[in-house]
């Protein structure tokens, strides 16, 4: 992994404080671009701000996370940052999560593969914990799926990436963990739209 060192960094959002970069992998909605976000980000060290953005909305950090996936190491793609397009019916969907890609919004397109992610699903974290009937289970990111998942709210999938389990008994669609995650994050009274 690459070790980055930047001091003085401000974003036009907040440039009242220096942003330091954080290497805490817990999720935070980024104050950029609002989408989700989980793991190492620009924060403003001030306490109170809770001001939290994705490295590459800084424009400083390599924009090709997409490749630190273990299941796209060795292919051949190639994910590089544009813009949705706001026309009526030239929406992307996303491969990660199936969720639409909102109109105007920066994502990751791959040309080779025709891939598409969500900024926020460019950098999911390859596992994470779960607390499943008293038991912390460690879950692994795959790039496969079941119809239906651990998310008690969960309504059916048709694709897209998945937690699973080692031993595959339980598994947690990326969509139902954003969502879950983004639930978390937004304080009660408050409309988030998914990015
Ligand atoms: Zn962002
Ligand atoms: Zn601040
Ligand atoms: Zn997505
Ligand atoms: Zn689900």
């Amino acid at each position: 992994m690459n070790t980055i060192k930047i001091t003085g960094v401000t974003h036009s959002s907040h440039p009242q404080h220096e942003l330091h970069w954080n290497h805490s992998n817990s999720p935070y909605i980024c104050n950029g671009c609002n989408d989700f976000g989980c793991g190492p980000r620009f924060s403003c060290p001030n306490r109170g701000c809770s001001f939290n953005v994705h490295g590459d909305c800084c424009r400083i950090t390599p924009h090709n996370y997409v490749t630190n996936y273990p299941f796209l190491s060795g292919s051949n793609s190639n994910f590089v940052l544009r813009r949705s397009s706001i026309r009526p019916g030239c929406q992307v969907i996303c491969n990660a999560c199936r969720v639409y890609i909102k109109g105007g919004s920066e994502y990751y397109h791959c040309d080779n593969t025709k891939r598409n992610l969500h900024r926020s699903c460019a950098s999911l974290p390859s596992t994470i914990k779960k607390n499943i009937n008293n038991r912390d289970v460690t879950m692994t990111l795959k790039q496969r799926y079941e119809t239906r998942c651990l998310y008690s709210e969960c309504q059916r999938v048709n694709g897209g990436w998945s937690y699973f389990s080692s031993d595959d008994r339980y598994n947690l669609h990326v969509k139902c963990w954003k969502h879950r995650e983004v639930t978390k994050l937004t304080p009660p009274g408050v409309t988030r739209r998914m990015i």
